[in-house]
Order: structure tokens, then C-alpha cells, then sequence
């Protein structure tokens, strides 16, 4: 429940070095992911694994600058495990736009290709690159804000009978909250939207917390969803 794939799991679905088969050549994992963080030292058995079987792994990092931040490490101690890292930098990161794809220089050099087979390629996109340098250096350890906030967050919905909230899930800005069966989803976002909160309603509601909501937000949003539930 930590997130990650059993290595048994994935030793399964390496396909046999057979013509009928597609080859298997890559090992892709998420970090974090629901919010969680994969623990170091499943990182460095899937990179074990991945080397002894041939493959090549790859981290979709989208949030691991999260990862980093809630193990109190650097962000290439997680990264160092990985062949090629994904990142996105408009995401807990702040940036309006971007991603980065980080690898060796052959594979940066085919998706460069790639990117501009399927029109990606842009022009004049320093002041967005301006951006990503901020994001990457003004950001990272703000992170933790956002952390504290979720924790903060998940501990003030969990009092409340109507949800349920795995706390041990709320690991770095991302929380999911259960609806309990009584509990009329519509209702709730209606009532929300009244007070200028928009929730997506159904019956697991994602609750994520980056830099443009504060604690008196979050305070907020518990003010309303109460009032709605003792009315
Ligand atoms: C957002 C996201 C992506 C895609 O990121 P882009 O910036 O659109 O490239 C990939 N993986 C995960 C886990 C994400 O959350």
C-alpha cells in the first residue's frame, strides 16, 4: 500500500525472448504517487532489478521534487536510481508551463527528434525557461508548506464522520478523501460552489495543495464544508 509494484509483479510481466512476443525493454515508475513517496530502498531494487534483466528505467517524476522535499533529501538521491527522469515543472513547482526530460545525450537527442515530429518544438522560449529556473530554485523547498498544509488539512476533515481519510496516505500536498455513504456529493459541491470552493464531486474526492492556497484558505474550506454538515 506504499505505492510501489512488487519486483515479483514485475519480474511476471517481462515477456520471454520469443518472436511472438513484444520485447520487454523498459521499467517506468511514478514518484510520488497518490501523493505517496516510494521508499529509497525500493528504488534501488527496481534499479537492480532493472539492470539484471536488461532494462532500462525510467522515472516519471512528475512530482518528485515532492519526494524529495517530505524525505528531507535531495532530489538526485532519488533520481540517481533512474536511466531517464521526467519532471514537471508547473505543478507544486509553479511554473506556468514545462516539463523537463532528463537522460543521456543520445536519448535527449532522439526525443529532440521525437518532439519535433509531433510539433512540439517551440521558439523563443526563454522567458519560460525563465520561469523553469525559478521553479527549480525559488520552489523546491517551499514544497514543505504544502505538505504541512495537506497533513493539516487531512487531519481537520478525518475528525469529521462523514469522510474517511487514510492519514498514513498523506505523505507530501495530496489527500483523498472518501465520501461515507450517506453523504450526497452533489449537495456538498453545490453548497461549496456557493461559497466560491470548487470540488469536483464524487465519491473519492482528491484534494491537492500548492503555493496559491493558504492555511486561512484551508481554514475556509473547513468553515464551509462543517457549516454544510451541521445546517
Ligand atoms: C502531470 C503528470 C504528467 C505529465 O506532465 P506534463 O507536464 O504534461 O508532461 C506525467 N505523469 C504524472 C504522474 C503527472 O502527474
Amino acid at each position: 500500500m506504499d505505492g510501489s509494484i512488487a519486483l515479483a509483479d514485475i519480474e511476471a510481466a517481462i515477456k520471454p525472448d520469443d518472436i511472438h512476443f513484444a520485447r520487454t525493454r523498459l521499467l517506468s515508475l511514478e514518484n510520488t504517487i497518490g501523493g505517496k513517496v516510494l521508499p529509497q530502498h525500493y528504488l534501488a531494487s527496481a534499479q537492480a532489478l532493472a539492470f539484471n534483466r536488461g532494462l532500462k528505467i525510467h522515472l516519471d517524476g512528475a512530482r518528485v521534487a515532492n519526494a524529495a522535499i517530505a524525505q528531507n533529501i535531495a532530489i538526485s538521491d532519488i533520481t540517481a536510481h533512474f536511466d531517464s527522469v521526467s519532471i514537471c515543472l508547473s505543478k507544486g513547482l509553479c511554473a506556468p508551463v514545462g516539463s523537463l526530460l532528463l537522460g543521456d545525450e543520445r536519448l535527449i537527442n532522439k526525443a529532440i527528434r521525437w518532439r519535433k515530429m509531433l510539433g512540439g518544438g517551440m521558439r523563443q522560449a526563454g522567458i519560460l525557461a525563465a520561469a523553469g529556473t525559478l521553479a527549480l530554485t525559488e520552489q523546491v523547498q517551499r514544497l514543505s508548506e504544502d505538505h504541512d498544509n495537506a497533513a493539516y488539512l487531512a487531519r481537520q476533515l478525518v475528525e469529521l464522520s462523514e469522510f474517511d481519510i487514510d492519514l498514513t496516505a498523506v505523505q507530501t500536498n495530496m489527500l483523498f478523501v472518501k465520501l461515507a455513504a450517506h453523504v450526497d456529493a452533489d449537495l456538498l459541491a453545490k453548497h461549496c460552489r456557493s461559497e466560491g470552493i470548487l470540488i469536483s464531486p464524487g465519491r473519492t474526492i482528491r484534494l491537492v495543495t500548492h503555493k496559491d492556497v493558504s492555511r486561512q484558505d484551508i481554514d475556509k474550506v473547513l468553515r464551509v464544508v462543517k457549516q454544510h454538515f451541521t445546517a
